[in-house]
């Protein structure tokens, strides 16, 4: 079953003809290789205009939960761009065309979240071609699973910083001079920063580093009418967990262990970005909002 925002449904039946299945993905995997499809919310998501004229900026908008989000945004009446990896962009054109679909303006920027320059070029390209930015959302990100500490390369740790964590910082300061009062910043954590999982170590602490980031940055830019909010997803099928985010055996699984029994779909956690990107959210600041299943947070 699935469905749109509005409808009342039984959250634990929701979804239930999308199995996650045992299944391996070399590189970022592509939501287009993923068996069963995941759920972005493109034949159902219906937007109310809160986001008229509004310009964002979605890392990782190719797919998964920045997909459903990038789709949100466009209907809810924002321009759009989205970065993603240069080898996504089977992904990333099918998202520019829902973005130009819902009438609003795409912008497709292929880049490596690990190079501080590509950071810094795509908000001003966004800028560019918007004429602003309002939005900006960090939420492309990297995680692998190494089951022995033995075994988690130098390389691997400084990839995994570098692209949830420093990449965040790049933008953020490249996107400052831009962001008038009543612009978002929105930054994409996880469970994993209260509920570390043993094989993923340097994920899980990239994680809790984005938190303290966000809560900090947060009491900064309050003051300049700029809010920076987090969402904190719990398990949701999405390429990265099909691309070694999990070992394949545990993707069967996947999301069973949360009170709703079930893993979550990226579609459910677009509505989160859209409520910390719009006005409705103008009092929440620093906040994180936890979108898990019913997995318990501090
Ligand atoms: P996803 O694979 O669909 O999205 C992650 C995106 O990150 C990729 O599409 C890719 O474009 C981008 N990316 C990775 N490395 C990059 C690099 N070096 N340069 C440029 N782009 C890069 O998976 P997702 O699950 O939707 O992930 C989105 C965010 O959600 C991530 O920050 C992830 O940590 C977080 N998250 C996911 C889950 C989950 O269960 N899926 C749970 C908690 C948090
Ligand atoms: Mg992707």
């Amino acid at each position: 079953m699935t469905t749109d925002q509005y409808t009342f449904t039984d959250p634990t039946k929701l979804y239930s003809s999308i199995k996650t299945t045992a299944q391996y993905q070399e590189g970022p995997g592509l939501d287009a290789d993923l068996d069963n499809k995941a759920d972005l919310g493109e034949d159902t998501y219906r937007g109310s205009g809160r986001l008229i004229g509004r310009k964002a900026l979605v890392t990782g908008g190719d797919s998964g939960i920045g997909a459903a989000t990038a789709i949100a945004f466009a209907r809810e009446g924002a321009d759009v761009a989205i970065s993603y990896l240069p080898e996504e962009e089977e992904d990333a054109q099918r998202i520019v065309g829902l973005i130009t679909a819902a009438g609003q303006q795409a912008l497709a920027l292929p880049g490596d979240l690990k190079d501080p320059a590509y950071c810094r070029d795509i908000v001003a390209q966004t800028v560019e071609a918007f004429g602003g930015l309002d939005i900006l959302v960090n939420n492309g990100g990297k995680q692998q699973h190494v089951e022995d500490l033995a075994d988690l390369s130098d390389e691997q740790f400084d990839d995994t910083f570098k692209t949830n964590v420093y990449a965040m910082f790049w933008l953020s300061k490249a996107a400052l001079p831009h962001l008038k009062p009543g612009s978002t910043i929105i930054n994409t954590s996880s469970i994993q920063a209260y509920s570390p999982s043993e094989n993923l170590v340097d994920y899980a602490t990239t994680k809790a580093s984005i938190n303290a980031f966000s809560k900090a940055l947060a009491q900064q830019l309050g003051v300049k009418g700029i809010r920076v909010n987090v969402v904190a997803p719990g398990p949701v099928w999405t390429p990265l967990q099909t691309a070694g985010g999990q070992p394949t055996k545990a993707l069967k699984e996947f999301g069973q262990d949360t009170p709703l029994g079930r893993a979550g779909q990226p579609a459910e956690l677009a509505p989160a970005f859209v409520f910390l990107a719009s006005a409705e959210s103008s009092y929440v600041v620093g906040e994180t909002l936890n979108v898990n299943g019913g997995m318990p947070t501090p």
